[in-house]
């Protein structure tokens, strides 16, 4: 606002989920940090903010995200869509997904918003051909415009960008499968030039390319999805990251990993579960924290 010779900020789309918030307070303490860090922190973008919701959590968004605007007094667009839709929209993907990443597989309708990133593509106005979703356990302290550089570094196929997994999670899933495949690199921490797998905490999507792609319709069908699991002996329970996790380790051009500090984990619960010995060298991660994710309800560090 500075100089007199501006170009007009980009726009940029960012979706997030926020359902079942109606009595619960940390629910909304965690859209306020994340909403809030975000819009504070985006110098060189305006942030379109897209929001997947039920009826009850869109009133208490809507007063949270009016909040933000008024104090920070910055640009700020806002969508809401209704997670019950794009559920029915999106029923066979899930039912697919659901036998090998879920932990309770038979109830669609509150596993759906697990795996509705997956179809973002059927849901997103045609109009967006790129996109951010984050999820609302994060605190943002970088610019996301820097985030939105990385689609520069694509290949030519890349379809998504996650993080990887800070914790030794498929290590355990993949138990089995490591056993009788010792030299596979999946579920090894990257500092041992393994695959951990990934993190779907933040998630780049190429959605003009997801929605022309003539094979990734195969690839979510139920009969590939069944026979990736039972290649790798998976049952899961992290829900679309699980699915992303193999995807990328099959088929590494589509799933770009992009640095571990926009998404900086920081859930313990393997630490305490069996695998204090390994979990430093997955959680390794250098350089400055672009965004924290306090998985497994972890408080985020003040800074
Ligand atoms: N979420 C939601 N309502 C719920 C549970 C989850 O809207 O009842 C959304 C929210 O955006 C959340 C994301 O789904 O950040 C993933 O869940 P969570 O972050 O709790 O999982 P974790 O990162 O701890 O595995
Ligand atoms: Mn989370």
């Amino acid at each position: 606002s500075s100089s007199s010779v501006s170009t007009p900020k980009e726009e940029v789309n960012v979706w997030c989920i926020f359902t079942k918030a109606a009595g619960n307070a940390s629910m909304k303490y965690k859209l306020l940090t994340f909403s809030h860090s975000l819009v504070e922190n985006a110098n060189t973008v305006i942030i379109y903010l897209h929001v997947i919701v039920d009826t009850s959590s869109q009133r208490i968004a809507q007063e949270i995200l009016q909040s933000v605007k008024d104090t920070l007094k910055k640009d700020l667009k806002i969508s809401f869509y209704d997670v019950n839709q794009i559920a029915k929209n999106l029923k066979s993907l899930v039912a697919a997904m659901q036998p090998h990443f879920s932990s309770q597989p038979g109830s669609y309708y509150s596993d759906s918003l697990f795996f509705l990133s997956l179809g973002l593509h059927h849901i997103a106005p045609v109009s967006i051909s790129r996109a951010a979703m984050f999820d609302i356990d994060t605190k943002i302290l970088s610019d996301v415009g820097k985030l939105f550089e990385l689609f520069e570094s694509f290949g030519n196929e890349t379809l998504f960008a996650l993080a990887p997994e800070l914790s030794p999670v498929y290590r355990h899933v993949l138990y089995l499968y490591r056993s009788k495949n010792p030299s596979s690199k999946i579920g090894d921490p990257i500092i041992s030039g393994g695959y951990p797998g990934l993190n779907s905490g933040v998630i780049l999507f190429a959605l003009d390319r997801l929605r022309n792609s003539p094979t990734f319709p195969h690839l979510v069908h139920a009969n590939n999805v069944t026979s990736l699991a039972k290649k790798y002996s998976f049952k899961g329970h992290l829900g679309d990251q699980d699915f992303y996790t193999l995807l990328g380790f099959e088929h590494p051009e589509l799933v770009s990993v992009i640095p571990c500090n926009w998404n900086r984990q920081l859930c313990t619960w393997w630490s305490d579960h069996g695998y204090r010995d390994v979990m430093p060298q997955y959680a390794h991660c250098e350089g400055k924290v672009h965004v924290w994710h306090g998985n497994c309800n972890t408080p985020i560090p003040a800074t």
